[in-house]
């Protein structure tokens, strides 16, 4: 992933015309912190928070549990914030954090010692104007929340503007859960429209039905026109040619179902990764990064991509694409709903107001729209080979003003 990030980079600082001197202080990270949580049990994690770029602002980015969290990947994926932050014209830059650790293999009196413990690790580094870390893969508002609440106990803040993401009794703000697999289904509803398919009958499948991916099933369904075929879990996908019922998927989820267990009249099993090779227009990948390489590229029938995890297609198979026509709305446009509306979280709080689920989803379209207008725009421009080209080129101009 963070290979693909560099070599995004690299291409469309050339093409502006940069010189190396410019592309190495766009590749490298302002500061790399790196410690290690000991719990109760003697069990030590590794724990990381990258700073990538705060030209445009404090550091902003989500912090991760996940075992494959290491220092290539929180590299990978603040340098892929700061280029979100950059692409949507936000006052934010880039930074990431993570614990290598498999949570479903923790208490959640575990999970509370492991937040803590990270902001005991990390406190000096962030804040309301440093650095704003908000959920990622595997954290929620409730861990959000013990990590704002020790933050408190060390620092004394009682902004609640040191995390975003935090549940709405704690200083959250109302759409934020919901906010990136919302984006996401407003950037596709914008490109589609653009490329003249907005009235169209579209099938879809979601790779991976956490956060990201539930939400945007639920949804999507506001579009008569899309129909959602397939999606998955890390075990299994599960695929109806008639179509799936998202609110159904999403209640049997937060169930803590299994999608092998998932049963609906015309459902069928298939492994997780056929997913990729299935026959549907759109394939929205909401699980992990680098899920399409070299490997599996090459089964993908879908003429539209959208990138709702980060960095989930990489550099071999965005070139693959291009030479196929099948557009990959990337993830620093299509999955940037989340710190959009992190950013709306936070300026709540520095304001110390409290804005309706309305006023925040339309702050939220109005930027994808002008975020999608752009794009395309960027696209058209001479020697712009591809979407994720245009998407970087709009975020470097923005970064090297
Ligand atoms: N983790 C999300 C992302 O990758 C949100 C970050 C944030 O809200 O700061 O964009």
């Amino acid at each position: 992933m963070l290979k693909t990030a560099q070599q995004l980079i690299t291409q469309a600082a050339q093409n502006l015309g940069l010189d190396q001197f410019s592309i190495d202080a766009l590749l490298a990270t302002d500061a790399e912190h790196q410690f290690e949580i000991e719990l109760d049990s003697g069990k030590k994690l590794h724990a990381y928070r990258v700073q990538h770029n705060n030209k445009l602002g404090p550091y902003k980015g989500g912090i991760r549990f996940h075992p494959d969290v290491d220092l290539d990947e929180a590299r990978a994926l603040a340098t892929l914030m700061s280029l979100k932050t950059a692409a949507m014209g936000l006052p934010l830059g880039g930074g990431k954090g993570g614990v290598s650790v498999n949570p479903s293999e923790m208490t959640d009196q575990e999970l509370e010692e492991i937040s803590r413990k990270y902001v005991r690790g990390i406190h000096e580094h962030i804040g309301p104007d440093k650095d704003v870390p908000a959920p990622d893969v595997n954290t929620n508002g409730t861990i959000i929340d013990w990590m704002v609440d020790e933050y408190e106990k060390i620092t004394g803040d009682t902004s609640k503007a040191s995390f975003t993401g935090k549940t709405i009794k704690n200083g959250g703000s109302l759409g934020r859960e919901a906010a990136t697999g919302r984006g996401g289904v407003i950037a596709l509803s914008e490109l589609l429209k653009y490329d003249g398919l907005a009235a169209e009958s579209l099938t879809f499948a979601i790779q991976g039905f956490g956060n990201v991916g539930s939400f945007f099933a639920v949804i999507a369904e506001q579009y008569p026109n899309w129909k959602l075929l397939a999606t998955s879990d890390s075990a299994s996908t599960v695929y109806s040619p008639s179509g799936l019922n998202a609110n159904d998927l999403f209640d049997f989820k937060e169930g803590r179902g299994r999608f092998s267990d998932y049963k609906a009249e015309g459902a069928k099993h298939l492994s997780a990764d056929e997913i990729i090779g299935l026959d549907v227009d759109v394939l929205v990948l909401a699980a992990l990064g680098d899920a399409i390489t070299e490997d599996n590229m090459r089964d993908v029938k879908a003429k539209y991509i959208v990138e709702m995890a980060n960095g989930p297609v990489d550099k071999a198979a965005i070139d693959y694409f291009t030479e196929r026509k099948v557009s990959i709305l990337p993830g620093i446009i299509a999955n940037a709903g989340g710190v959009i509306v992190s950013y709306l979280e936070w300026v709540q709080n520095k304001k110390n107001e409290h804005w309706t689920e309305e006023e925040v989803n339309q702050q939220l379209t109005e930027y994808m729209i002008e975020a999608v207008k752009n794009l395309v725009e960027t696209s058209k421009e001479p020697g712009v080979i591809n979407l994720p080209e245009a998407a970087f080129i709009i975020a470097i101009r923005r970064l090297t003003k």
